[in-house]
């Protein structure tokens, strides 16, 4: 059975998944998706949820290079033609899937990486686009920068009244059962989120969540599960810890279970945490028996 779009608001529609897609029909029948799910099988469901509405895709819009948001570009593409679009960095990496893996492991990544969650399937991407207001046909839309989670990732706000907000935070249910969400720029993340929670849209749609008119209870959890973090960190390294000691203790606190992916994707919210605390002057790196360690930046 077609699954349908649910209506935020006006012309706002959304596919409710895995990875919410969102949808906007800005001329006739021709409509601007965001983000497009994981894979052929995601592309396909929106294809005949859109075609159901006798709408056809005429832009995809990435709002990041995570492979279960651009999978579905390549089977909309080849059956519709639509324009690609995301920001400069982003799409070095949609365009190059090969690259996520990459930088997670920091060199030729293991076979077992390069899987659909982390290597999405190449697409073309036709145009960079940056913040601000951008035409689409007769309408606009606005691009907001919510770098953080990713370093280019943006949201997309439609005349409506809805802003679609990535994964720039995540629903507090995901909050309570991992604790440590994903973040590759602690700073970035920070200012995001303060900055998400002064807006004043009718409806925010997150990739992984509910759609909501209020989001303040869900960014205090983001922001709160990020100075927690910071506080662990900071209370355990009263001694020298290596990154591989800090991951390990994090998982046995936070009770994460490892899976080769989730030791990577850990490794990498790890290190952003751990670049932060440094650059702000709470850490200090240091070489010692080999080993590259982090501790407490006294005075
Ligand atoms: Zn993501």
């Amino acid at each position: 059975m077609t699954q349908l779009l649910k209506k935020i608001k006006g012309n706002t529609y959304y596919l409710k998944g895995p990875v919410n897609i969102g949808v906007y029909v800005y001329e006739g029948n021709s409509c601007v998706v965001v983000d497009t799910g994981i894979d052929d099988d995601a592309g396909r469901k929106l294809l005949k949820a859109v075609d159901a509405m006798g709408l056809e895709i005429s832009a995809i819009i990435n709002t990041h290079s995570h492979a279960d948001h651009f999978g579905g570009n390549g089977i909309i593409v080849k059956r519709t033609g639509a324009e690609v679009m995301t920001t400069k960095i982003e799409a070095a990496i949609i365009a190059n899937p090969y690259l996520e893996p990459f930088y997670l492991f920091s060199a030729h990544p293991l076979k077992t990486l390069q899987n659909k969650f982390l290597m999405g399937k190449e697409s073309r991407v036709d145009r960079y686009i940056e913040t601000g207001e951008y035409e689409l046909g007769s309408v606009k839309i606005n691009i907001i920068d919510l770098k953080g989670h990713s370093p280019g990732q943006i949201g997309v706000a439609t005349p409506d009244g809805v802003l679609f907000t990535a994964d720039a935070y995540f629903s507090s249910k995901i909050i309570k059962k991992y604790r440590l969400p994903y973040f590759t720029n602690i700073n970035d993340t920070i200012q995001t989120l303060k900055m998400l929670k002064e807006m004043e849209y009718e409806y925010y749609l997150p990739c992984h969540g509910k759609c909501a008119e209020d989001i303040h209870d869900e960014i205090k959890m983001n922001l709160d599960a990020i100075y927690e973090t910071i506080d662990f960190i900071h209370k355990k390294l009263v001694k020298p810890m290596s990154r591989e000691e800090i991951v390990a203790s994090i998982c046995k606190e936070y009770g994460i279970k490892l899976s080769i992916n989730q030791y990577y994707l850990t490794h990498s919210c790890v290190s952003a945490f751990l670049s932060y605390m440094t650059d702000e002057g709470m850490l200090k790196a240091l070489t010692e028996n080999y080993q590259l360690k982090w501790v407490v930046a006294k005075g």
